[in-house]
């Protein structure tokens, strides 16, 4: 697996300013002929647009704010160079150059425009994916000009590395850029053998194991996608498989493109946490954060903000990212697919990049089109969304600051004393409660200032690295896990377990009692204990919560996932604190909209950083308070705000007490040192 040290430097977090989306050719508008996330393809001005965003004086434009990266029409799949305005590709890459920016090749990965690549490469056809029924999958269900491509198909892998060796050649680009690197349940002949092939290596005496006497007569399995639950041997194991086909994809891609040049970039659309990528649910997503150099993190309508109590936000997945040593490119839209308008959005859509890890500053919003909207006359009706002056003032701020304090992201790690665990057999057949359960851990995490990480089944031998360890809801466990549960709590860990986790084996198969009886002192055969009921192991101690307090309320029966804090689970954060003592180094006594990850720089300082999602109401007087054994007691810190010179006013008030003057979006401490 790619480590960190691989990504070519100038892919690295703290170092990526990207100026928006310039991937689509002229004559997809052109066909498509509507409002497509702020660009009106069916307005007349669409072609004055696309050659006002790609024109010398844009991209001069956008290397004066700070952009370095962007990325570039090449390959919507059409097959056809004219379609792909390839011309002006060249043009483009060359202005940009110029410019000091880089270009990314756009390649459509899993949807091309297969109408005319049928013509220009017949064998094309040998690479569709299949329904159930046989027929070619439609790109979003209806696009009938874009039938989906098969990843599991050794030839398509080989077409798009054609695609790519022509992108960093012949064009000179500095990397490529895969569009819904996504894989669905497929039924083609490819997928068809591969599965049965995983079969037979994997299950040796299918009888015993899976209850089938013959798997020569196995066929993928014919069920509905959205099942929140999955018993059936069978699709078990074929839920297991196809999250192996697209990581070994992306590998063999990294390679490829490092092979033509070591300083290429490969970076794809994740389609996570958006869940249609079926090669990630259930899976660790860390697996493509670490081998991508730049992840595109899709989330539809996530766009940073405050909502009903709620922080509606891109942290997690930007915190994963860190943590696998990658890099994340948030594309989150506001609902309706609508940019934003006011200064405070743009600040927070920056700003969370800056907090969770120094990630990709993106400007997804950037070129697209002032539109009926915002133009004050027909001239405007195409001019780039950018120069309106609340946008290009803000995002101008936020991207000088990344320029000049470089040293707070590169390099940095997650410094957090709790881990949430994210088990593989839980997330896969027991997706509606487990996912569920870890997404709303997280955000009750998030919401409460205490800096967490995932940990997921790969990397129990990690679990020493944690103080506390929180196992949400997940309830399918395999011995192995209970095992190293029990070690962690024998050696001094603490583990808070919120609802039966361990009820079920590894396969959902439902053990005699429950898994971690000899944690918790409970026994599905004796009585129900109280919630917060704590026992001593060894060193260690574990609190049980068998309401599964983060699922009150929650329909776990529905795939779609929206997080949220239930009240019940204020207690298990309580616990979770008590738990940390002074390992949690800092209190900020700020509302919940406040967020807050720490990191450690390069150098080995403590950066917090603080995003205050609710930012139309800028935040007076904050106090820091470092509690007694903090290693930051006797630390002198230094904030840092790209909102002002105010929001950066620190003041001493008692030992171990600070106040911060203002927060408005984005403030982040540096603590000199730590004793
Ligand atoms: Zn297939």
């Amino acid at each position: 697996m790619a480590a960190a040290q691989d990504h070519p430097a100038w892919t690295r977090r703290g170092r990526v300013i990207w100026g928006g989306n310039l991937h689509e050719p002229l004559a997809f508008y052109r066909r498509e002929n509507r409002l497509m996330a702020g660009v009106a393809a069916q307005g007349l001005w669409l072609e004055e647009w696309y050659k006002k965003v790609r024109s010398e004086r844009t991209i001069e434009q956008l290397a004066e704010l700070g952009v370095n990266l962007l990325y570039v029409n090449f390959a919507k799949g059409a097959g056809d160079p004219e379609y792909e305005d390839r011309a002006g590709t060249k043009r483009l890459v060359a202005t940009c150059r110029r410019h000091g920016i880089r270009t990314l090749a756009y390649i459509q990965f899993a949807c091309p425009i297969t109408e005319s690549l049928l013509i220009a490469r017949p064998e094309a056809r040998n690479w569709l994916a299949r329904d159930r029924f046989g027929r070619p999958q439609l790109y979003g269900g209806n696009r009938y000009y874009r039938q989906r491509m098969c990843p599991a198909n050794p030839a398509y892998i080989e077409y798009v590395k054609t695609l790519i060796r022509e992108a960093l050649v012949d064009y000179d680009m500095d990397g490529v850029f895969l569009d819904n690197f996504y894989y669905r349940p497929c039924y083609c002949d490819h997928c068809q053998r591969r599965f049965r092939e995983y079969l037979r290596e994997r299950f040796p005496d299918p009888l015993a194991s899976l209850g089938v006497a013959d798997l020569r007569g196995v066929r993928i399995p014919e069920v509905e996608s959205r099942e929140t639950v999955i018993t059936d041997r069978l699709h078990q194991a074929w839920a297991s498989w196809r999250m192996t086909v697209l990581p070994e994809v992306a590998e063999s891609l990294r390679r490829y493109v490092r092979s033509i040049d070591p300083d290429a970039a490969l970076c794809a659309n994740i389609c996570y946490p958006r869940m249609d990528n079926w090669s990630l649910r259930g899976a660790d997503p860390r697996r493509f954060l670490r081998t991508f150099d730049i992840s595109y993190a899709e989330a539809s309508t996530s766009f940073p903000r405050w909502e009903n109590g709620q922080a509606v936000s891109n942290a997690l997945v930007l915190l994963m990212g860190a943590d696998a040593g990658g890099n994340v490119l948030p594309g989150a839209w506001l609902p309706g697919l609508q940019l934003p308008e006011r200064a405070d959005q743009i600040e927070l859509c920056l700003g969370e990049s800056l907090a969770f890890g120094g990630h990709v500053l993106a400007g997804i919003w950037a070129l697209r089109m002032k539109g009926r909207k915002w133009a004050r006359n027909e001239q405007e009706l195409s001019e780039p969304y950018f120069t309106r002056p609340e946008v290009a003032g803000t995002w101008a701020r936020y991207n000088r600051f990344l320029l000049d304090h470089p040293q707070l992201y590169i390099g940095s790690t997650l410094d957090c004393p709790v881990a949430i665990y994210h088990s593989a057999a839980s997330m896969t057949y027991d997706f509606g409660v487990a996912y569920a359960a870890f997404v709303n851990a997280s955000q009750s995490l998030l919401q409460a200032r205490v800096p967490f990480a995932a940990l997921f089944s790969e990397e129990l031998s990690r679990l020493n690295r944690y103080r506390v360890l929180w196992v949400p809801s997940q309830r399918c466990l395999s011995d192995e896990e209970i095992a190293a549960m029990e070690e962690f709590v024998r050696g001094g860990g603490r583990l808070i377990v919120t609802g039966w986790c361990g009820l079920y084996d590894q396969f959902r198969r439902e053990r005699r009692d429950f898994g971690l009886n000899d944690l918790t002192g409970a026994s599905l055969f004796g009585p129900r204990p109280r919630d917060g009921t704590s026992r001593a192991s060894g060193k260690g101690e574990t609190v049980f919560f068998p309401s599964a307090p983060e699922l009150a309320g929650v329909n776990t029966r529905s795939s779609v996932v929206k997080p949220t804090v239930p009240n019940a689970a204020k207690q298990v954060v309580e616990a979770v604190r008590r738990q940390l003592g002074p390992a949690l180094k800092l209190q900020v006594e700020a509302p919940p909209s406040v967020l807050m990850a720490v990191f450690k720089t390069a150098d080995g300082a403590t950066v917090t950083h603080l995003l205050n999602y609710n930012n139309r109401e800028p935040l007076r007087d904050v106090p820091l308070i470092a509690p007694a054994g903090s290693p930051l007691r006797s630390s002198t810190p230094k904030a840092f705000s790209p909102d002002g010179p105010h929001p950066a006013t620190l003041t001493e008030q008692s030992p171990g007490c600070w106040v911060l003057a203002e927060l408005k979006t984005y403030t982040c401490v540096m603590w000199d040192r730590e004793e």
